[in-house]
C-alpha cells in the first residue's frame, strides 16, 4: 500500500512537472530591411521569403508611424511608442537658433538627439538581466542613460549598402554573438532596398533584381541560424521602416516650390526644413506664422499645411517640444521643392499610404506556422519582442493584443517559454 501511494503522489508529481514544458529560451533576431515595401514580393519571385511564410507568420502589411523616414520608424520598433512621443522626430538633428543641421548619418552620433527620454529594447533587456546586440541598426551608435547596446558596430562611414558578400559576412556575425557570446536579442539593418527605390523607382527593375537580393539573404539569414545550431531558440522577425513610392517627375505634374508660393517668403523664416522629400517643417519668425500659414494653406491640391496643434491625431507627430509650429506634407507622387532632388522614389508620406507600408515575417519556435495575420501598427512589435523575450517593457504605445496571435502561446515567463 505504501508502495503504491509513492507511486501515485510520484505521478501526480509528473503530471505536473512533467507536463510538456519548453524550458528551451528564447531569443529574438530584429532585423530590418530599410525601404522594403509591403508589395515587393509581388512582382519578384521570392522563394526564401516565401518559405519564411510558411514556416512562420506573415502579416500582409504593417503601418509604419508618421513620419515615415528612417531614424523615427526604427526608434519606433525599438522603443514602441509613436514619434512624438519618443522624441527622435527626424532623421536631422538641427538646431532653430544656430540654424544649423547635421544629416543623417552624422545625426547617430548626436547623443542627446537618441537618448532624450525613452529607452531602446537593448538597454531594457540589459537592465533585467538579458544580453543585446546590434548591427548597423540606426540608433545603435547612442548612449541611452548611459549605456549602450553590450555587443555593437556601428555603420562605418561611406558604407556599401549593396555588398551581399558584406551581408553575409554580416549576418554570420550576429549568429555567432548569438551563439559564442550567449545573446539574448539582436538588432541587424540593411540599407536596402531602399537605396536602390530612390535611386530607381519602385517599379523599376534594379529594385526587383534587389529585392532578389534580399530574398537570398533571408535564406542565407535561416541557414546561418541553423549552422550555429539556433533553430530551437531563435525567433526571426523581418520588417522595415517605411515604404516607398514613385515620384512624378519633368513636366507630368505641376510641382510645389515654396518660393514661387504667392505670399510666401522664406525671409518670414528664422529656421526650415525643406528639401527633404515630401516631408518640411517650418519655423516662423516672430509675428509671422499666421502670414505663412495662410499663404502655403490651399495653396496646392496636393501639399498638405497644418499648424502643429491642429495636426490630425491619427498622424501622433504633434506633441513634442522639437516638432516645429508648421508642419507640410505632400501628396504621393511629389515632393516639396523638388528642384534640387533627383531621387525617383521616395518616402516620407503620410503613413494610410500604401505605399508606405513595410512587409512582415517571422519565423521561430514561439510563432505559429503557415499563419497569415492581417495588417496591424509597428509600434506593437516592440511588445511582442519583450512578452517573447520574457522582459517587461517600458511604457509604450503598442499593445500585445494585436499580435499574440501570432504566438503558439501567450504564456511566458522570465527566461523560460512553456508550449501549449
Ligand atoms: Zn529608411
Amino acid at each position: 500500500m505504501k508502495s503504491e501511494l509513492v507511486y501515485l503522489c510520484l505521478l501526480w508529481a509528473l503530471s505536473i512537472l512533467g507536463a510538456p514544458v519548453n524550458k528551451q529560451r528564447q531569443r529574438v533576431l530584429l532585423i530590418s530591411f530599410d525601404g522594403f515595401r509591403w508589395d515587393y514580393d509581388r512582382d519578384v519571385d521570392t522563394p526564401n521569403l516565401d518559405k519564411m511564410a510558411k514556416d512562420g507568420v506573415k502579416a500582409l502589411y504593417v503601418t509604419p508611424p508618421y513620419l515615415t523616414i528612417t531614424s523615427p520608424t526604427h526608434f519606433t520598433l525599438l522603443t514602441g511608442r509613436y514619434i512624438e512621443n519618443h522624441g527622435v522626430i527626424h532623421n536631422m538633428w538641427f538646431n532653430t537658433t544656430t540654424t544649423e543641421k547635421k544629416p543623417y548619418y552624422q545625426t547617430q552620433f548626436v547623443n542627446e538627439w537618441w537618448d532624450n527620454g525613452t529607452l531602446p529594447i537593448w538597454i531594457t533587456a540589459q537592465r533585467q538581466g538579458l544580453k543585446a546586440g546590434s548591427l548597423h541598426f540606426p540608433g545603435t551608435a547612442s548612449s541611452y542613460q548611459g549605456q549602450v547596446a553590450m555587443v555593437r558596430e556601428v555603420e562605418p562611414r561611406l558604407y556599401n549598402y549593396k555588398n551581399e558578400t558584406a551581408w553575409r559576412e554580416n549576418t554570420d556575425k550576429v549568429m555567432g554573438w548569438f551563439r559564442d557570446q550567449d545573446l539574448d536579442f539582436v538588432t541587424l539593418y540593411f540599407g536596402e532596398p531602399d537605396g536602390t527605390g530612390h535611386r530607381y523607382g519602385p517599379d523599376s527593375p534594379e529594385r526587383r533584381e534587389m529585392v532578389k537580393q534580399v530574398d537570398r539573404t533571408v535564406g542565407y539569414i535561416r541557414h546561418s541560424a541553423k549552422q550555429h545550431g539556433l533553430t530551437n531558440s531563435l525567433n526571426i522577425i523581418i520588417t522595415a521602416d517605411h515604404g516607398m513610392t514613385t515620384v512624378y517627375r519633368n513636366g507630368q505634374v505641376e510641382e510645389i516650390t515654396l518660393s514661387k508660393i504667392p505670399g510666401f517668403s522664406f525671409s518670414d523664416l528664422s529656421f526650415h526644413l525643406v528639401d527633404f522629400g515630401p516631408s518640411g517643417m517650418l519655423l516662423p519668425k516672430p509675428g509671422k506664422l499666421e502670414k505663412v500659414y495662410n499663404a502655403l494653406k490651399g495653396s496646392h491640391p496636393h501639399l498638405h499645411v497644418y499648424k502643429k496643434e491642429e495636426m490630425p491625431e491619427r498622424l501622433h507627430f504633434a506633441k513634442n517640444d522639437r516638432i516645429l509650429p508648421i508642419i507640410l506634407w505632400s501628396d504621393p507622387g511629389y515632393v516639396i521643392n523638388g528642384v534640387l532632388q533627383f531621387n525617383k522614389g521616395e518616402h516620407g508620406f503620410d503613413n494610410q499610404e500604401m505605399d508606405m507600408k513595410p512587409f512582415f515575417r517571422a519565423v521561430g519556435p514561439a510563432f505559429h506556422k503557415n499563419l497569415k495575420v492581417g495588417p496591424f501598427e509597428t509600434v506593437n512589435i516592440y511588445p511582442l519582442m519583450c512578452h517573447i523575450l520574457g522582459i517587461q517593457p517600458e511604457v509604450n504605445d503598442g499593445h500585445l493584443n494585436a499580435t499574440k496571435h501570432m504566438l503558439v502561446t501567450s504564456t511566458t515567463t522570465q527566461g523560460e517559454f512553456i508550449s501549449d
